[in-house]
Formats: C-alpha cells, structure tokens, sequence
C-alpha cells in the first residue's frame, strides 16, 4: 500500500520553522518580515485564500496587512496600490490574489511587483532566475511539492518525472524545479497526444491539470511517486484530485491525498518565500 504524503503534517513543521525563523532575525536585525496581501472583487475563494494568507502571516509573527479592493477597482488604481507597497520598508512580500477582475491586466500587475517583493515568485524575472537554475523567489505550490516530497526523503534525481499541466503558476515552475534537481522531465498538456504513454512510464507523475478523477491506476506504472496538485469539486461539494486516488494508491509507492496533500503546503511555503526575502533585504 502507498505511502500517504502528508501535507497537512509536512506545512505544520515548515509553518514552524518559519515562526522560528522570523523570531530569530528580528532578534538578530530588527527586521519583522512583512507580507502584504491584495484581492480585488469578492470572489468567494479568493476571498478566503486572501483572509487565510494574511492569518497564517500574523499566527508565525510576522507583519501583516490586507488590502480589499473593490470589485470597480481601476487597473491604474491597482498599480498604484503596488508601487506604494513596492516603497513600504515594513512590507518584504507582495501578494496580489489571481485572478483579477475583467479590464485589469494581470500580467501587468504582477510585472508592477518588485522582483524582490514577489512573494509568489510570479514576476518574469523570477520566473527567468528559477529556468536558468539561479536563486529566485519560487512559485509556493511546486515548492511546497518538493518541501513534501524532501520530509518523505524520496530524491528526484535522476528520476523520470511526468508532469500535466504547464500554467505558468504550477505546470512550468514544476518542470523547472524538477529539472533542476536532476530529474528527467515530461511536460504534457491538453494537445499531447497519448497520455498514458508518459504517464505509465513516470517514477513521479505530478498532476496540475483540474480534471477530476481524469488519471485511474491503469495509466501509471506500480511504484510511482504520485503527486495530485488539483483540486475539483464534486456535484455533492466534496473535493477530489485528479487521481482516481483509489486505484492509483494501489499501485504507487506514494501518493498525495486530495485535500490534505499539496493544498496545505501552498500557505506554509508563501510565509517561507516571505522570510526568505525579508531575510534578504
Ligand atoms: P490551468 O487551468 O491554468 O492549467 C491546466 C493545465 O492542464 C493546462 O496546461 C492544460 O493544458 C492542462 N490540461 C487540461 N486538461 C488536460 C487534459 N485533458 N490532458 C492533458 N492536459 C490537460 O490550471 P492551474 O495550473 O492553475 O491549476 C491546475 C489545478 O491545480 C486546478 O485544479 C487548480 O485548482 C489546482 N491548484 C491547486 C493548488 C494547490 O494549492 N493545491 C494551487 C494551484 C492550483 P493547455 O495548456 O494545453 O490548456
């Protein structure tokens, strides 16, 4: 039987180890790491990540200050918001929650953030660092991926790693990740053509495609490490992966629940990215 990778377990230790570490530099600099949250609109979800960020920032110490725009927000109004928190010396990470209402450019936003405030590792020129395998502020959820995968000691190098799905927030910083901690790395997408040709010869198999229950145990090879990123909800308001978690559990060595997997990672990594620039500054 598969190994559960407990996410929920693995975001605690890295959720303290951060409350550790922000109490050690401000002991050590003065320095309080900040984050600064940003939604615009009501979005439900989004709305609750926001709220659920900016506690989980204060619960480890930290500075924290959320910023509810509303829905009407002008794009120039938004740029503008960041260009002041890009000047607040308390704020070492800017997060500003996608999607964004229709008539603001997301992407113009998040090239707004300073590469060295960019909490989510989002902005082009982390995006560049982290392909050319130079240090950059590192997008949470891939992160978090290889922070759960490091506590279970299961070493991807030299691995062959499938990965679905290449949006620029999970699918091509995970292929990057990957590839530079020496794994072998496929990325499909919806235009592939046989997809259980590669993911019947994954080691690691990281589904980031939303598409409920869409990779049943037939397509994977006995032994995969199977890591499930996506998140669906059920006609009854239940969540589910896009593993058939059942059947792929019985031929993996390791397997990601949906929820309690990757999901609780992607907080504890941001207050980590947060620290890490606070600690930098
Ligand atoms: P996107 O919709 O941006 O990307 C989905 C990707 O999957 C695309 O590259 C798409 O291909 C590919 N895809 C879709 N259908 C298929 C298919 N049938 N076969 C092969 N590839 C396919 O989603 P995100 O990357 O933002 O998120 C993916 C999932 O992860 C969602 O369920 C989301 O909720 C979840 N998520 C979870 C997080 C967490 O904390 N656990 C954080 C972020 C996301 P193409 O490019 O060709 O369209």
């Amino acid at each position: 039987m598969a190994t559960i990778l407990d996410g929920k377990a693995t975001a605690r230790e890295v959720r303290e180890r951060v409350a550790a570490g922000v109490a050690a530099l401000k002991e050590r600099t003065g320095i309080v790491p900040g984050l600064a949250v940003v939604i615009v609109g009501e979005d439900p979800a989004s709305v609750i990540y926001t709220r659920n960020k900016a506690r989980a920032a204060k619960k480890c110490g930290m500075y924290d200050v959320l910023h509810r725009l509303p829905e009407e927000t002008t794009e120039a109004e938004l740029l503008a918001l960041v260009a002041d928190l890009n000047a607040d010396e308390r704020v070492h990470g800017i997060l500003v929650q996608l999607p964004l209402p229709r008539g603001i450019d997301a992407d113009k936003v998040v090239r707004a953030i300073l590469p060295e405030k960019d909490a989510d590792g989002f902005h082009p020129v982390n995006a560049g660092l982290l392909s050319l395998g130079q240090p950059a502020s590192i997008p949470c959820t891939p992160l978090g991926i290889l922070t759960i995968l490091d506590r279970y000691e299961i070493d991807v190098k030299g691995m062959e790693a499938v990965v679905l799905g290449r949006s620029n927030i999970v699918g091509k910083p995970m292929a990057a990740l990957l590839t530079a901690c020496h794994a072998t790395v496929t990325v499909c997408h919806s235009r592939t053509r046989d997809l259980t040709y590669h993911t019947s010869r994954a080691d690691l198999l990281v589904s980031a495609m939303g598409r409920p229950e869409m990779i049943t145990g037939d397509m994977v090879c006995e032994g995969v490490v199977a890591v499930d990123v996506g998140i669906n909800r059920r006609e009854d308001g239940t969540l589910t992966g896009d593993f058939h978690f059942e059947s792929v559990a019985e031929k993996a060595s390791a397997i990601t629940p949906v929820p309690g997997g990757v999901g609780p990672m992607t907080i504890a990594t941001l207050l980590s990215n947060v620290l890490a620039l606070a600690s930098t500054s």
